[in-house]
């Protein structure tokens, strides 16, 4: 379906070769939406057609569900031995290696991305296929032979059935393979939604799971949009789980839907993440990660470092040097090489950036760097610095996802403390300072699934993401991944002859 990669082309060129062509995978088949409805996608950084796809409608979707309800109630995937679906999530790893330009090449023409961060991405999302192979292996039970002669105690866990998965556009390769592969591991089926902006990574995986035999039915991928198929998707009775990543507003409205079915659910959602900055941190390191924390991705990660909290003494310094850095940060074409900071993936999302960069000017705040839109074609933001900014400003406690950092500042780490957890939010958090009680002093007391110490964006298969509070419900990676996506069952066995309840024999 797809054979573009960049290899050896100008951008110019890029951009001239055939759009990429996406059809929705049901039961196994390629195939175009029941009501024929189709949409194309430009890329951001661009304007131009990148993309051409089905659109899947209400009856796609209960036939992407239906046909995962049966591959999970009669086929073969729950079934097979741990150890054959480990083979089979191995080869899709392989497979996504074989094809990692293409794919990055996609990610970015749809997202706005560099290249070269799409393929660091594309690789990392293989280390997740990798890892999930080594959990479908070692997921297990537990017994008792502890509660007497008379009585053995067996705890199966079991795949939980059909999984809804949804996914959003800053990392769209990345963050189905934070859910996916995990589900297969444990014997799930999956009806798989990407960001109808961003989807021709994901059907891309789908040919790769084709090709790799993973047996029709078991994941079945829909590109289409939330509004339209969001609620079938969310609330269907043949549906187990909802495993989610978005915004906390969609979320929200998900689980209220979910509940109508009481399904499982899992939620990766926002964050409005503080790096804390003390003095007696070590400078540079600091500003480096200060500027890295909101130009990566150009600010759309939910992991963004969007707040600065700067020990006092030092802020005025330290947001100089972040300021100066930052605006040395490239900005550009996500087709060339060397280019940091790539486009705004939406044009709503763009309207959202420079509505809250307004909105701070309006409450007072100063605009240290940036503050604009980029006049040039695409939609680029400029990296905007905030200072000034208060608790009670929304730039201090909502998310905005894209490239503008507020600066807050504080006196002692119980203040720092208080800041960082003044939000509604709990993804993530830094520490950067030299004293080993300031860290861990502080690292126990800020409520976020992740707390990085002097570094910042890190992460790795094996430790466990997502976040306290209004950042979502769950965790995903580390070595409990798969257990989230299954059942536990308790089989109580009764050893030898049985004392009757009504007459004692
Ligand atoms: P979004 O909430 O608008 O969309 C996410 C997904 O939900 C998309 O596939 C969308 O089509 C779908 N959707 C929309 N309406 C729906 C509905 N009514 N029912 C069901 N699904 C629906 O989010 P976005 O704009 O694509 O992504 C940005 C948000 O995602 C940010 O808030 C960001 O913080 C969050 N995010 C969180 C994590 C994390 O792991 N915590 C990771 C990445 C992004």
């Amino acid at each position: 379906m797809s054979n573009i990669t960049s290899k050896g082309l100008s951008p110019a060129e890029i951009l001239e070769r055939p759009a990429f062509r996406g059809q929705l995978l049901i039961d196994g088949v390629w195939c175009s939406a029941a009501d024929g409805a189709t949409m194309e996608r430009r890329s951001p950084a661009h304007g131009k057609v990148v993309a051409t796809y089905a659109l899947a409608g209400v009856a796609d979707a209960e036939r992407a569900i239906g046909a995962a309800r049966r591959a999970f109630d009669h086929g073969e995937w729950p079934r097979m031995k741990g150890a054959e679906r480990a083979r089979v999530l191995r080869r899709v790893a392989d497979g996504i290696l074989e094809r990692k330009h293409e794919i990055a090449l996609l990610e970015t023409l749809e997202n706005g991305k560099p290249l070269a961060q799409s393929l660091a991405e594309i690789e990392g999302a293989a280390d997740l296929w990798q890892y999930a192979a080594t959990l479908a292996r070692n997921l297990h039970g537990d017994t008792y032979n502890t509660l007497g002669d008379n009585t053995l105690g067996v705890v199966l866990r079991e795949p939980i059935g059909v999984v809804s998965v949804i996914t959003p556009w800053n990392f769209p390769f990345l963050i189905v393979s934070q859910k996916l592969p995990f589900a297969l591991a444990a014997g799930c089926t999956a009806v798989v939604k990407p960001a109808e902006v961003t989807s021709a990574t994901t059907v891309m995986l789908g040919e790769i799971l084709v090709a790799c035999g993973m047996p029709a039915g078991v994941v079945n991928i829909l590109v289409g949009r939330g509004g339209v198929i969001g609620d079938t998707l969310v609330s269907h009775a043949d549906v187990d789980m909802l495993s989610f990543t978005g915004s906390t507003a969609v979320g929200k409205g998900a689980v209220a839907k979910s509940a109508s079915t009481l399904k499982k659910v899992s939620m990766e959602l926002g964050g409005k993440n503080p790096q804390i900055v003390f003095a007696d941190a070590d400078f540079d390191a600091a500003v480096d990660a200060a500027v890295y924390g909101i130009c990566f991705n150009a600010g759309q990660c939910c992991n963004s470092g969007s707040r600065i909290l700067v020990q006092s003494s030092i802020a005025e310094r330290f947001v100089n040097a972040v300021a100066e850095r930052c605006a040395q940060a490239r900005l550009g074409d996500p087709l060339t090489d060397g280019v940091q900071v790539g486009a705004i993936t939406t044009e709503r999302q763009l309207e959202t950036i420079l509505a809250y960069i307004d909105g701070a000017r309006l409450a007072g705040a100063k605009i240290v760097l940036g503050g604009s839109r980029i006049d040039r074609p695409g939609m680029f933001v400029e990296p905007t610095i905030v200072s000034g900014v208060t608790p009670d400003m929304a730039i201090a406690h909502e998310e905005v996802f894209g490239p503008v950092l507020a600066i807050l500042t504080f006196d002692t780490l119980d203040d720092a403390v208080a800041l960082a957890n003044g939000t509604l939010y709990g993804l993530s958090a830094a520490i950067w300072s030299t004293d080993f009680n300031t860290c861990i002093g502080a690292a126990r007391r800020i409520r976020a699934g992740t707390v990085w110490i002097n570094t910042f964006l890190e992460g790795h298969a094996e430790l466990p993401f997502g976040g306290y509070r209004e950042s979502g419900i769950g965790r995903e990676l580390g070595r409990m991944a798969t257990e989230d996506y299954t059942e536990t069952k308790t089989v109580h066995m009764h050893v030898g002859p049985r004392t009757d309840w009504y007459l004692p024999r």
